[in-house]
């Protein structure tokens, strides 16, 4: 394979080989036959889709022999000078590097000289948003009035960072990210002409990963293409390139999740850990695959034993937000493992939700998936029934053996453990007590403040309680009224319990850190 980079060599040399970028190729093609040139220009868009390409065409077609031609001819004096970059009139300025008050003087200086041998003088500014204010406005003068053999082109991934008064005298132009079908026909060719032998489905792997860039795409396949000494290259060679966890882990992963398995999607967690993979690297591809199976559950086929497009779509939420977080935590295990606990065990399908909800009581009130249902009862102010559990779950995993007489005494002195002061409230109830999956606290009117503090914390304590082995417990929060008290609707409830939490700030953050924000952890 020859020296130069592959995405130098098969640069487009003309704008119909700008991939995925008609809608700006085409309309610069045709003002140039029509002779409707701008002389600013603002080229935006992603990363390694052909700014700075379209720009060098465009710098071409200016100045070739065949002008006016909508296309550079790559065969007079002119456009071999600008191919090779041995052009005095093409200037490339990358202002990342040259973006103060004094390059942009230094550049209207220059302008001021006409071209020494093309027609027009090209200024091609890449990362034009990274220019200083000020040196912006010295820019402004020279956009202002232009000589007339003078064609700028700002190229940026950021357009909203340019000044209005920049971007009102320039012609925007928008590049957009390319189809991956697109994206891997060019690799196809490319890998063609290099006589290297690529599996379909390394192609493809290549193409996610470099998400519709072409650039990205190009420079994976010559790392891939220089690593594979003249065998075959397969997904396996690309995913170890990449260092993506490879695909029958990620396939895994989605079984372990559709199965409710946490232990087993935990094990999952510290595998990839332990082998040093990126965890967030790790979490797109899931995701990645994920909305595979979310595109083809809405078409109506069971995929990866997922059947609930609901389901899909509320787990890709929550991996999604937990990706997100991941990339400014110290703490991006846990976060990943909060995600694949929630995923695994609090989920019902709302069909579910309200068939459960339905169950002896009068009054059901169902809310979204993976949301609590309460279920007011006669005579009681404050009630909080949760009942979350994956189906056909077995009874809550107490620790020991056979069901506990009342092990409401050991629940209780795990969340003043764990809970602060939020934990002591527990001492002023009338009444606490183990049914079920339930724990149950009833509070007298007198103490209404304490219970509704607690109440704001319940959440945060079933969580507690679930990593601690109490896995589908809840706590139900009881406040019997006197009877001359006015009972409260269930939006003062709720905008009360809020705003204790906001009075709490130990639970509030506590709340955070069982919720999958560690801000603040450090500090507790
Ligand atoms: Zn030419």
């Amino acid at each position: 394979m020859s020296h130069l980079v592959i995405a130098r060599k098969y640069r487009p040399a003309k704008f119909s080989e700008v991939i995925g970028q008609s809608q700006v190729t085409v309309t610069l093609g045709n003002a140039i036959l029509k002779d409707k040139l701008a002389h600013a220009y603002v080229f935006s868009g992603p990363r390694g889709v052909g700014k700075t390409t379209a720009a060098r065409i465009l710098a071409k077609a200016v100045n070739c022999a065949e002008y006016p031609s909508a296309e550079p001819c790559n065969k007079c004096v002119s456009c071999k000078a600008i191919q090779a970059g041995n052009s005095m009139d093409i200037i490339e300025i990358d202002a990342a590097s040259n973006r103060g008050i004094d390059d942009m003087r230094q550049l209207r200086e220059n302008a001021a000289f006409a071209p020494s041998s093309s027609r027009y003088k090209v200024y091609v500014i890449d990362e034009a948003h990274q220019i200083t204010k000020d040196a912006f406005n010295a820019f402004l003068k020279t956009l202002e009035e232009p000589p007339p053999y003078i064609i700028f082109v700002l190229a940026t991934t950021e357009p909203e960072k340019l000044p209005v008064t920049i971007l009102s005298r320039c012609q925007h132009f928008k590049f957009v990210l390319v189809n991956p079908e697109d994206v891997k026909n060019v690799l196809k060719k490319i890998c063609d002409s290099e006589k290297a032998p690529v599996s379909d489905d390394a192609l493809d792997a290549i193409c996610d990963e470099a998400g519709g860039s072409v650039r990205d795409a190009e420079s994976i396949l010559e790392q891939v293409i220089s690593s594979a000494s003249g065998k075959k290259i397969e997904k396996e060679d690309v995913e170890f390139i990449l260092g993506l966890v490879e695909s029958a882990k990620i396939r895994e992963t989605l079984s372990a999740i559709a199965a409710y398995d946490t232990k087993a999607a935990f094990d999952i967690i510290d595998e990839i850990y332990s082998k040093g993979f990126s965890l967030q690297q790790f979490t797109r591809q899931v995701i990645t695959a994920l909305r595979r199976v979310l595109a083809k559950v809405l078409s109506g086929i069971p995929s990866e034993g997922f059947e609930s497009s609901d389901r899909v779509y509320w787990m890709l939420e929550s991996l999604c937000s937990a990706e997100q977080k991941m990339k400014w935590s110290e703490y991006p295990k846990i976060l990943l493992e909060l995600a694949f606990y929630k995923i695994t065990s609090d989920f019902i399908p709302i069909d579910q939700a309200i068939e459960l909800a339905g169950v002896g009581v009068d009054a059901p009130e169902s809310e979204a998936p993976g949301a609590k249902i309460s279920h007011p009862l006669p005579n009681v102010k404050n009630e909080k029934a949760r009942q979350i559990s994956s189906a056909g779950e077995a009874a809550p995993a107490t620790p020991g053996q056979g069901p506990p007489q009342d092990p409401s005494a050991a629940l209780v002195a795990l969340l003043k453990k764990e809970c602060g002061s939020a934990g002591k409230i527990f001492d002023i109830a009338d009444e606490v007590s183990v049914t079920g999956r339930k724990l149950f606290c009833r509070f007298s009117g007198k103490n209404e403040v304490q219970a509704k503090r607690l109440l704001a914390n319940s959440e945060v304590m079933e969580k507690v309680l679930a990593a601690n082995g109490y896995k589908g417990m809840s706590i139900d929060v009881t406040i019997v009224m006197d009877e001359n008290q006015e009972p409260v609707s269930h939006e003062e409830k709720m905008t009360e319990a809020k705003q204790l939490e906001i009075e709490e700030p130990i639970i509030a953050k506590l709340h955070g850190l069982v919720g999958g924000d560690l801000e603040g952890r450090e500090d507790e």
